[in-house]
């Protein structure tokens, strides 16, 4: 009957009309109450960043290479 919707914030599948109430209930404001945290965990990671010597910014890029593709 009603075509499986896959949740854009936690990818799991829900019925279309289920899915906006699930959002609301089991994320909510999570764009709004993440990005103030998630620029401050950014810029922390940028000014570390600089501090690293050049090959260690490579290794870093690389972790975080391979922590991207663990998730995705
Ligand atoms: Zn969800």
């Amino acid at each position: 009957m009603a075509e499986p919707v896959r949740c854009d914030v936690c990818g799991k599948l829900f019925s279309s009309r289920h899915v906006k109430s699930h959002k609301r209930l089991a994320h909510p404001k999570d764009k709004l109450a993440g990005s103030a945290s998630q620029q401050n965990g950014m810029k922390t990671i940028l000014e570390l960043y600089k501090t690293l010597s050049a090959e260690n910014k490579q290794r870093v890029l690389a972790d975080l290479a391979a922590v991207e593709q663990k998730l995705s």
